[in-house]
Order: C-alpha cells, then sequence, then structure tokens
C-alpha cells in the first residue's frame, strides 16, 4: 500500500529532525500534502494513525496542510488552479503547463518537547 510507505517516511523525517533537536517526543507535526501529489487523504490519514505507533509521534498532534494544484502555462504566463495533473490552460488551451503547487508531500515542521 503506497500510503503506508508514505507515512511511514513522515514518520522517519519528523523522528530525524526530532533527533537532531535531541528531543525525544514530539508534540506536534505538520505536513503538507499536495492534492496532486496522487495520495489517498483519508487513506494516508489511516495510515498515520498505525505508523506513528510506538514512535515518537505517538501522541502528537498531526496538522495537515491540503495544498491545491496551481499551473503555469508555459505559453501565456496564466496562472491557475487546476485538479488534474495534465489539464491544459483555462486561458489558452495550451497543453505546455507547469505546475507550480499541488504535488507536495512533506514534514513542514515539528513541535517538541525536549523534557519528557
Ligand atoms: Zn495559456
Amino acid at each position: 500500500m503506497h500510503e503506508l510507505s508514505i507515512a511511514q517516511s513522515i514518520v522517519e523525517l519528523a523522528e530525524e529532525q526530532a533527533r537532531q533537536q535531541q528531543a525525544s517526543v514530539i508534540e506536534e507535526v505538520e505536513i503538507e500534502i499536495g492534492r496532486l501529489a496522487g495520495v489517498e487523504i483519508q487513506t494516508l490519514t489511516f495510515a498515520l494513525e498505525s505508523a506513528v505507533k510506538y514512535t515518537m509521534l505517538e501522541k502528537a498532534r498531526i496538522v495537515r496542510h491540503d495544498i491545491d494544484g496551481e499551473g503555469r502555462c508555459g505559453d501565456c504566463g496564466a496562472c491557475f488552479k487546476t485538479e488534474a495533473l495534465f489539464s491544459p490552460c483555462p486561458q489558452c488551451g495550451s497543453y505546455a503547463v507547469g505546475l507550480l503547487r499541488g504535488k507536495e508531500l512533506r514534514v513542514k515542521s515539528i513541535v517538541i518537547n525536549r523534557y519528557v
């Protein structure tokens, strides 16, 4: 299951950041997920719940930011919201569209507690 391995890498990333700061408990982790990242958000949420067990994130609050897709047309330069990876420019119909946002999949920040 794709989402499970993503959940595990989120946990690993957060733990790595916590270790660098000599923390043993993570209180909160903020993650960013693009709507075009190809992730089933509901599934990922469930996967995260099981992935955090017995880790520093076990009690952490998970704050999720969903990022809308945003594209930029390579022909006319228009920026627009997009819900699909390969949708044409709404201004000129060109398919030379680059994605500006929407494929994010990352740990944005963590809140740690050093004294537990
Ligand atoms: Zn265009």
